[in-house]
């Protein structure tokens, strides 16, 4: 294959373009194959998500003349956090409401772009303005991306034309897709999200990859037992159920973490945590609530249930098990194990044998007081007294971002060792002021279940740092702090190099075995997508997209300080080689909101209150927790339009802004619409009356 390349490359350029000739076959063969470097195939780089690149011409001597090779310009995109893949020199990236585009990966220039329209086809259902998407698949000539709206589109990865497409959720509900598709013997597979919106009821469902025909569904939590079972395996599950649980759908949400495993011919799914969070509304009566918060292993061919392994039984804090599942060989107490390491929200790290889900370890990788340890014996965690905010409120490390979350960890097979964005942070859990009783289900935008503080409203906000983690001496080998809190995923290579962006712009090499910083550089935006590694005719590139985004950016003030304002700094997808010369322009400098109080303004304290619970379900998972906006939207604080009722209402109620991803509220009446006019003016003038 690299001597076929070298024609085309060498004789035929100039004739054909690079791009109408692709010569790897994307199939099972090439993404179990660890290859020779040059092509970024999937998600994770292979079926074993890595992130492990076997290239080594940029490493840790070289490092230090690595420069900007190409930039591409991305003016309409907003939250940047999707994986490219590299195939035969072309790159195939999803954008924000995952735009789709082709370019030259030598030169960056663009070769086709697919819109999938996702504002127009999520219509109403629009309920959060995330356009965040994780990237795109390929199999055998087709680009396969999912939308916010709920579909899977293959598109002809030469012309960039639509070949298939086909919805994967009821439009009715309130679920949606950030996730990225994942691909496996001729079938592609997509989750979603919706947990916090919906009475939601999580799934997997296959397709066939060349027409998008359907192929298995696995539902991960039983519904109602009178309308019968789907499969045996739902049949068990509702054991562990008490109480109505299916009117709140009961979750588990399959959003991120899915691995095809080649050697048991496996999938191996991660699942979210419980809708709502709270378990004493889902399952009164407690119960470990199969299948949330586990990694269930299905059958390829038919989805059918093999095992499963759950990290959180009767979950209660929404430390889902929603990240990314890493294939590995390990060597452990001398034994050799086809291992599966897994480093979910709950602050453990845990290693599997795939070949029945036996439970090897289980180590806290971060401050964790849910839970003392993970009885290796019997397979649960030993949880303490007070975490599940039994006797009301409650501190429990960590939050619900989770002390690792969906930014990729990887795995260096040369060093033995993992390294993970780790985020220490805490939060207060209550059921005070929640009405478990009268807890509403289906449609609600959004709502827990349960009250909860986190970050800058306790007096310690926490940190967030890089760790090299030996999953075999459980041990940490080196950490580098990172600025606050929400730090995206790692990619490491033979070169002996880990790479990682930073929420304040940093894009940064570490030593893999020591983690010394041995080479960065500033891009002017926070980052939020991990890096990736590719060749093309013998050299090496480093590409990554920088667009501050993802859910973290709720946090309001901890995310706002770095100063990436909404729509101010420019999105790029930026790519680096030795000795690359480009250079960016000048950068804007951090920008921050100025609230504005109206002088005069009288706050209706009962009204500001009324506002509070309003903008609660519907605006801080894009406003921000406080009105301090994180970057995902305006600062309504600054904002002019909720000072005009009429202007607010043309925006939140009848969608002028629908076009910018701003949903619209069809059922918010003049009054409520007052109601958050206080709150807002509220926070405007003293912010820390609002947190
Ligand atoms: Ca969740």
């Amino acid at each position: 294959m690299v001597i076929m390349r070298a024609i085309f490359f060498g004789t035929v350029v100039g004739f054909f373009s690079i791009h109408s000739w692709a010569i790897t076959l994307v199939d099972d063969k090439a993404l179990t194959s660890l290859g020779d470097g040059s092509n970024w195939l999937s998600y994770g780089r292979n079926y074993s998500e890595q992130r492990y690149s076997p290239l080594e011409q940029i490493n840790v001597e070289s490092v230090k003349r690595l420069g900007l090779e190409w930039v591409m310009e991305l003016p309409k995109d907003k939250q940047l956090t999707g994986t490219p893949l590299v195939v035969d020199g072309v790159m195939y990236f999803t954008g924000s409401f995952s735009v789709t585009r082709a370019v030259d990966a030598k030169t960056g220039e663009l070769l086709w772009e697919y819109d999938p329209k996702s504002i127009e086809h999520a219509g109403d259902r629009l309920v959060n303005m995330w356009d965040q998407n994780k990237g795109p698949a390929f199999w055998n000539g087709k680009v396969i991306i999912s939308t916010i709206d709920g579909r899977l589109v293959g598109i002809d990865a030469k012309t960039g034309k639509m070949v298939w497409e086909t919805m994967t959720i009821d439009p009715r509900r309130a679920y949606y897709i950030t996730g990225a598709p994942k691909v496996f013997k001729g079938k592609v597979v997509i989750g979603n999200g919706g947990t916090e919106h919906d009475a939601a009821r999580g799934y997997i469902t296959a397709y066939d990859a060349d027409t998008g025909e359907q192929a298995w569904r696995f539902w991960v939590v039983p519904g109602n037992p009178a309308d019968g079972f789907e499969s045996p395996a739902m049949e068990m599950a509702a054991k562990t159920w008490t109480g109505e649980w299916w009117k709140f759908g009961g979750g588990g949400n399959t959003w991120n973490g899915i691995t095809y495993d080649p050697e048991f011919d496996q999938l191996l799914v991660g699942t979210g945590n419980g809708s709502p969070w709270n378990q004493k509304i889902r399952s009164p009566e407690g119960g470990d609530n199969l299948f949330l918060c586990s990694i269930v292993a299905l059958d390829a061919d038919t989805g059918d249930y093999k095992w499963h392994y759950q990290t959180v039984p009767g979950e209660t804090w929404d430390y889902n098990s929603n990240m990314d599942i890493v294939l590995a060989d390990l060597k452990l107490s001398g034994r050799n194990i086809k291992a599966l390491m897994h480093a979910p929200k709950n602050g453990f790290f845990y290693i599997l044998n795939r070949e029945n889900g036996e439970l090897l370890s289980a180590e806290k990788i971060s401050k964790t007081t849910w839970a003392s340890h993970v009885d290796l014996k019997t397979g649960r965690p030993v949880e303490i007294a007070g975490a599940r905010y039994e006797d009301g409120s409650e501190e429990v490390w960590p939050s619900p971002f989770g002390a690792h979350s969906w930014h990729a960890m990887s795995f260096n097979p040369n060093t033995g060792l993992v390294y993970i964005p780790t985020i220490k942070q805490s939060a207060v859990f209550t059921d005070g002021g929640v009405d478990i009783g009268g807890f509403e289900s289906p449609h609600r935008s959004v709502a827990v279940g349960v009250a909860f503080g986190t970050a800058d409203s306790l007096p310690d906000a926490g940190s967030s740092t890089l760790q090299a983690w030996d999953p075999i001496k459980h041990e940490q080998v080196w950490e580098q702090p990172l600025p606050p809190q929400w730090n995206p995923g790692t990619m490491t290579t033979k070169g002996n190099l880990v790479f990682e962006g930073r929420a304040d712009g940093r894009f940064v090499a570490y030593h893999a075995e020591t983690g010394e910083i041995l080479w960065s550089e500033e891009l002017g935006l926070g980052i939020s997508a991990p890096p990736i590694t590719y060749s093309v005719d013998g050299k090496q590139y480093v590409s990554l997209l920088v667009g501050w985004g993802g859910a973290g950016l709720i946090s309001g003030s901890l995310s706002a300080q770095h100063g990436w304002k909404y729509k101010v700094h420019p999105r790029r997808l930026v790519t680096f080689a030795l000795d690359g010369s480009y250079t960016l322009p000048e950068f804007l400098p951090p920008a921050f909101a100025t609230p504005r109080d109206v002088e005069g303004f009288v706050i209706d304290e009962a009204l500001a209150a009324e506002g509070l619970e309003i903008y609660s379900s519907r605006c801080f998972l894009c406003h921000g927790g406080g009105v301090v906006s994180g970057g995902m939207a305006p600062d309504l604080r600054e904002s002019v339009i909720p000072m005009s009722h009429d202007a607010f209402k043309s925006v939140v109620v009848d969608g002028a802004l629908l076009g910018n991803g701003m949903p619209r509220f069809q059922d918010l009446k003049d009054d409520g619409l007052i109601a958050l006019h206080h709150y807002i003016r509220k926070c405007a003038r003293d912010l820390n009356s609002c947190q």
